[in-house]
Formats: C-alpha cells, sequence, structure tokens
C-alpha cells in the first residue's frame, strides 16, 4: 500500500471495491481505502496520470449549446453558482487584498465570468484545452491550459485562488496547495471545495453516495482532512461552508438516480430527444428539491456533502 497524504502512515484498510458508477468510462474495480492512522479514504493504488485521463469524458466541463434545454441548464447554473460568487467576493472584501483572481479548474469558465460581470479581474487555468477555449470564447473570460505546477503565472500576483472540486482530484494536493501560496500575495485568500465525506449522506448512501466518485476522486477528504492539508501548506484556515445550493441537493440526486444526473447523461452522450431531456432534468432537480430538507439538515449539523474552506497566505 502507499503512504497516507496526510500523516505517512503506509496502514490502511480496504473499505470498497467499486468501478466508475456515474460515466461507465472503464469496467475496471478500483479499491477505496482508510488509513489506519488518521483515517483520510483514499484510492489505493493511485491510477497513474496516463490511465486517469481515460476516465474523464472528453466533453466534462459544461459547454451551453443554443437549444432551450441547454439555455435552461446555464440559467440554473448561473442561480446555483450565486452562492459561490457570494463566498468568494465576500473573502476578497474582507482581505482588503487587490489583484486578480485566478481559477484552478475552471471548465467552462462560467463562474468567472459571474465574476467578470461582477466586476472583478479573473484568469482561469484548466486541463483542458477545449475548456480554456470555451471559457475564453463564450464567458469572455482569459483562460490558460495547463496544470497549476508549471502555469505560466507570476508569483505573487494574485489576491485570491479558487480550487472548487479540484484538491480530490489531483495525485499530489500539497503540489496543488503549495503552488497556489506562492502565486498569492501576502493576505490573498485560498478558497476551496471538496466533497466531505463526514456527511450524512455518505453514512446514509454508503458506496452509493457520488461524492466518492470512483476512480475520478483520488482522496475523500472530511472537512477537518481538508482543514489539515491546507494548513500544512502554509496557510491560515479562516472559514467552512457546509452547504452548496449547487452541489449538495443535486449531488444526492445523483446519488438516488445516476440515470438522471445531467452531466452524466451529457459525457455518456445519452441520445434523447430535446423534451425527454427536459422531463429528465425536471426529475433531476424535482428529486434536488425533495432532498433539499435533509442536506440542509445535514448541513446545519456540520456534516454537509461538501465543504468550502476560506484560508489566508499569512
Ligand atoms: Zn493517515
Amino acid at each position: 500500500m502507499s503512504a497516507c497524504l496526510l500523516c505517512g502512515s503506509p496502514s490502511a484498510t480496504a473499505l470498497y471495491r467499486a468501478t466508475d458508477r456515474l460515466y461507465r468510462t472503464t469496467q475496471r474495480i478500483f479499491t477505496v481505502v482508510r488509513c489506519g492512522e488518521c483515517g483520510l479514504m483514499r484510492l489505493d493504488p493511485l491510477p497513474e496520470p496516463a490511465e486517469l485521463v481515460q476516465y474523464y469524458p472528453e466533453n466534462y466541463w459544461f459547454a451551453p449549446d443554443p437549444t432551450s434545454a441547454a439555455r435552461l441548464e446555464e440559467a440554473y447554473r448561473r442561480l446555483v453558482l450565486r452562492d459561490h460568487a457570494r463566498f468568494v467576493g465576500r473573502a476578497l472584501r474582507e482581505s482588503g487584498v487587490r489583484g486578480p483572481l485566478l481559477d484552478v479548474g475552471c471548465g467552462g469558465g462560467l463562474f468567472l465570468g459571474m465574476m467578470r460581470e461582477r466586476g472583478r479581474s479573473v484568469v482561469g487555468l484548466d486541463n483542458s484545452a477545449a475548456a480554456a477555449r470555451i471559457a475564453w470564447s463564450r464567458q469572455h473570460v482569459p483562460a490558460v491550459c495547463g496544470d497549476l505546477e508549471h502555469a505560466p503565472l507570476e508569483a505573487g500576483a494574485f489576491a485570491a485562488i479558487t480550487m472548487f472540486h479540484v484538491l480530490e482530484h489531483v495525485r499530489d494536493p500539497r503540489a496543488y496547495l503549495s503552488s497556489a501560496h506562492r502565486l498569492l500575495k501576502p493576505g490573498g485568500r485560498l478558497i476551496a471545495q471538496t466533497p466531505d465525506a463526514a456527511c450524512w449522506q455518505f453514512r446514509l448512501l454508503g458506496r452509493a453516495w457520488t461524492g466518492l466518485d470512483v476512480p475520478r476522486h483520488l482522496f475523500d477528504f472530511r472537512a477537518s482532512d481538508l482543514a489539515l492539508l491546507i494548513e500544512s501548506c502554509g496557510f491560515q484556515v479562516l472559514r467552512r461552508k457546509h452547504f452548496s445550493w449547487r452541489d449538495n441537493p443535486a449531488g444526492m440526486s445523483s446519488s438516488v438516480a445516476p440515470g438522471l444526473d445531467p452531466m452524466a447523461r451529457r459525457t455518456r452522450r445519452v441520445p434523447e430527444s430535446s423534451a425527454a431531456r427536459i422531463v429528465k432534468d425536471l426529475a433531476h432537480f424535482a428529486l434536488a428539491v425533495c432532498a433539499l430538507p435533509f442536506t440542509l439538515a445535514e448541513a446545519a449539523a456540520g456534516a454537509g456533502s461538501t465543504i468550502m474552506i476560506e484560508a489566508r497566505k499569512p
């Protein structure tokens, strides 16, 4: 077994054997283990980089097309992303640091487009050239294709760096956090969001919880694991948020009915008419509405299915 990312311990116990339930990119079986020392969950062994690429469908990011279903989906995405925009806007205001915002793993750039509309200077970074192109052409956001460690970005230039659902996907999260530390100005803010494996949804649904997302999620952090990891890279944790309008209710809907997940249907290229697409989107949305009381309750108890942390570079 590999050593634990957080505590270095080689001892671990196997929890689940699972395959790609959501996007069905492979039939391979993977093992999720829990560290015997600190309890951090991870895939073991970690897939090699060349292998990992195969588990990301080529249309993994969101690219709005001119159909009415897609327009409806973009309007919905904008609505639920306001939550992220508010969290980051407050971090920027309270930091008092001036400078651009960098979003790592920017995908199609919708979040950055919204921040740009709010008067912020923004830069996007994504592994996918196609995603960076969409961010540029659709959201008018300057975007770079590359990984954070080798990106052609100036050290000490950024007021804030956001990483929404990035750290659980990378083989070396510490390298990502250290790079973010180097790129931020003193007093600048890191905002990182991941699923939270300490959530009630995981306790209730076990391996059916979409937060595990085997094999794309290499680490299954609990909020406490993520905070420890961020602090070990030189940051000071300031704020935690356990509820996300975009992620928590819809995530539960996808756990219960993965076949309705809009992104899974798109990435698997499920053939469906425009009407069928709207019906399935609405069914997914209705399930998310039903999940709302539960997801609000777990978040109020500090056990929401995602965790967003604001941390400061001293
Ligand atoms: Zn450990």
